[in-house]
């Protein structure tokens, strides 16, 4: 077998021509979405409501495997991809592991993660629906600056809920979206209904993921023209983001290397989603036996310690009730949590995959994430993002298991982004002032409190 580069590349050509949709290959579907008011399955006309056409369309599709990428969105695709397909070998080096590891790295770009990959094809549907803008909200800042990006591209006007703590915290994200012309604004806030009244019940609040959603829907509904878009959770981001392991695929087969197991960062599922997709796909079918592995934050820890029930997307109860690992939609993440990943819930075809056995999950504390970055920054020079090293904590353990049985496994990790705009939790980690904190089962449990009734 040919030697194998320190990077794969591929050519423009070989971008995917189609998206992946794992679910028309899975036996049991995810189960569908649920109006909260009837409990009867969201039509498509509801969704339109809130959300552009054809992204339902895609959102509903549970039969197409493959879903054209229209030439426009691969243009878009162009400036950036594909993107790398990296053999680790100084890492595994460093831990001096028989196991050979590979990432997948999408933090190619301004917006520094995956999230651009899923921005420009939906801000290219609403620009052909005729859309004149599109609200949002964004936590750590990557989906609001790719949003941002793809707005500028397709010239759409978008407004940009900020979680507020997350604004104060990173003022440069806030300056990017800025450049692009987004209108950025702390949530909570004073132009929402919902804003107000959580601003009256909790003064002083750092916000929350769950609360800039649903200020961000308010405001879509109330402006003409206007939709709502999001970066992660729902089934049309995780198919747009199977770019990623379409590409890691198509890479690593010319090498004629299949993983053993695969591992990804699980905030909203999208990027993990993306990543095992194809992979899944003939796993589902019998044709490997791949270990797929999600890893989250032991603060947050919607698949390691949730449940698999019905609940809303947002704090303010206004998106439809999905079947999936959740914390509660009252759920908040512990305010010294740096390291992103702080959604209650997850995708609900990555929690029914996991439900049926075809996936496992872990959770670490934040310092073992932070050490395992720093360990990879120092020797494959790339500063990852807390998200990613997530991931890289969890394929350096599989890699030392390796060392003890002397196993040669095939891991594939992705890489979801760089790390730039999180020096501030770097250097709280460099300065020993990062606590970890597991929540107690009564933590839990107030969020657990606010499931919905429905059963
Ligand atoms: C948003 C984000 C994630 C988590 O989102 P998923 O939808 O779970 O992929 C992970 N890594 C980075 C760098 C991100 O920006």
């Amino acid at each position: 077998m040919a030697e194998i580069p320190y990077k794969i590349y591929l050519s423009e050509n070989e971008i995917p021509h189609a998206w992946h949709n794992v679910r028309a290959v899975m036996k049991d579907k995810p189960e569908p979405f649920l109006n909260p008011e009837t409990f009867k399955p969201s039509t498509r006309d509801e969704l339109c409501n809130v959300f552009c056409e054809e992204l339902v369309d895609q959102e509903l599709n549970v039969t197409d495997e493959y879903i054209e990428i229209p030439e426009e969105i691969r243009s878009f695709y162009k400036m950036y991809r594909p993107a790398p397909i990296v053999r680790a070998y100084n890492l595994e080096k460093l831990l001096d592991t028989p196991a050979h590891i590979y990432y997948k790295f999408e933090g190619n770009n301004t917006s520094g993660s995956h999230k651009l990959n899923s921005a420009a094809a939906q801000i290219y549907y609403a620009k052909k629906q005729g859309l004149t803008s599109v609200t949002t909200e964004t936590g750590a800042g990557q989906w609001g600056t790719a949003l941002s990006m793809a707005c500028a591209y397709y010239g759409l006007d978008l407004t940009v809920y900020m979680v507020k703590g997350s604004a104060e915290l990173k003022p440069h994200r806030k300056a990017v979206m800025q450049t692009y012309g987004a209108d950025v604004i702390h949530s909570p806030s004073d132009t929402t209904e919902v804003g107000r009244k959580i601003l009256e019940q909790f003064p002083g609040t750092s916000g929350s993921l769950g609360c800039a959603i649903s200020e961000a829907i308010e405001t879509a509904l109330k402006t003409p023209n206007c939709k709502y878009v999001l970066g992660s959770v729902l089934n049309h981001v995780l198919m747009h983001q199977s770019i990623i392991g379409l590409e890691a695929k198509t890479a690593l087969d010319k090498y004629g290397v299949q993983p053993d197991i695969v591992i990804g960062c699980a905030g909203g599922g999208s990027n993990l989603g993306g990543l095992i997709s194809p992979y899944m796909a003939d796993k589902i079918r019998g044709k490997n036996d791949i270990e797929f592995i999600a890893v989250e934050p032991a603060s947050c820890p919607s698949l390691t310690r949730g449940f698999y029930e019905f609940d809303y997307g947002d704090t303010g109860r206004t998106t439809p009730l999905m079947k999936m690992y959740t914390l509660g939609h009252g759920f908040i993440p512990a305010s010294n949590h740096a390291g992103g990943l702080r959604y209650h819930g997850m995708n609900t075809t990555l929690s029914k995959l996991y439900h049926d056995g075809y996936m496992t999950a872990k959770s670490y504390v934040q310092t073992d994430i932070f050490d395992a970055a720093v360990q990879f920054a120092r020797c494959e020079g790339t500063l990852p993002a807390p998200e990613s090293s997530h991931a890289i904590r969890a394929a350096i353990d599989e890699a030392l298991k390796c060392k003890e049985t002397g196993e040669t496994k095939t891991i594939l990790f992705g890489l979801t982004g760089t790390g730039y705009f999180d020096m501030t939790a770097y250097t709280n980690f460099l300065n020993k002032n990062m606590g970890d904190y597991i929540p107690t089962d009564d933590d839990l449990k107030k969020g657990y409190d606010s499931l919905p009734k429905i059963q």
